[in-house]
């Protein structure tokens, strides 16, 4: 990455919850336009970071400062430029997209036109539809369109192709390649390997509230080569998620 601008800056972060440490010293930075991966086994301590940094939670100690804020002394500036996707039961049962979309962008004081957020997901034809009604991809495509109606800076997805299809996931994918380049910078969790090899820009691993490994995919793949590793199988030249997208095609199509 050439631009090395940090938005994002932890330092020295912990969290405990009564005496079990679950965040025991993180410290990382996310730059600015980058797609920032945070990876790790379950009950490593990601959703708790994510939500200090996103000031949903309290931290123990530690300092988290966002594009220049400071969680302890600036919160509410902090809220204004990031975006966060809501859990499904935030999305009232009998009202369709485009009332949501005027529901959520009143919550936030802004004006923003519903169909135009309809159309960055291409969910122009689901408008009327109801959330229930929607397929998976359609609910993360949704529910990504709202983590946009403040033009935030930062967004935080929370595992948003879990339990896809391989289409819908590499639909996902250009979905969130795409607010990147239009500047936002991303930061995503995902238990998929192959995902963060193509989507983020630099990778953290986390495991036991601690960072093990923090760069490049690339980087981190050639230094375990460098290390001696080989895996154990020749690898061929598809694999069967190559076949599925093969056969069944590539269109947006859920
Ligand atoms: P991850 O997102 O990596 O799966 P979490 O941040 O959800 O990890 O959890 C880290 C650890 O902290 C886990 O052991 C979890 O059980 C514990 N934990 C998370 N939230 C709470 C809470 N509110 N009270 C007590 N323990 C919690």
């Amino acid at each position: 990455m050439e631009n090395r601008n940090a938005i994002i800056s932890v330092k020295n972060l912990i969290k405990n919850y009564n005496d079990f440490e679950a965040v025991r010293g993180l410290s990382f930075e996310v730059y600015e336009g980058e797609i920032f991966g945070l990876l790790g086994p379950n009950g490593a301590g990601k959703t708790t970071t994510l939500e200090i940094i996103e000031t949903l939670r309290e931290k123990t100690s530690g300092e988290v400062v966002v594009n220049g804020f400071s969680i302890d002394k600036n919160p509410i500036n902090i809220k204004r430029i990031i975006g966060v996707q809501l859990q499904a039961a935030g999305y009232y049962p009998n009202l369709n997209l485009t009332e949501l979309l005027e529901l959520f962008s009143g919550l936030y004081g802004v004006n923003i036109k519903p169909m135009d957020m309809l159309a960055k997901v291409n969910l122009q034809d689901k408008a009327k539809a109801k959330y229930k009604e929607l397929s998976g991809g359609q609910k993360q495509r949704f529910s990504i369109a709202t983590t946009l109606i403040n033009s935030p800076k930062i967004i935080f997805l929370d595992e948003p192709t879990t339990g896809l299809d391989p289409q819908a996931r590499r639909n996902l994918w250009d979905l969130i390649i795409d607010i990147r380049n239009q500047g936002t910078t991303v930061v995503i969790t995902t238990h998929y390997m192959d995902e963060a090899e193509q989507l983020c820009d630099r990778v953290a691993f986390v495991e036991s509230g601690k960072i093990i490994a923090l760069d490049t995919p690339d980087k981190l793949i050639d230094d375990l080569v460098d290390s001696g590793f080989e895996r154990k199988k020749v690898v061929k030249k598809a694999n069967l998620e190559d076949v599925f997208i093969h056969l069944t095609g590539q269109e947006w199509r859920e």
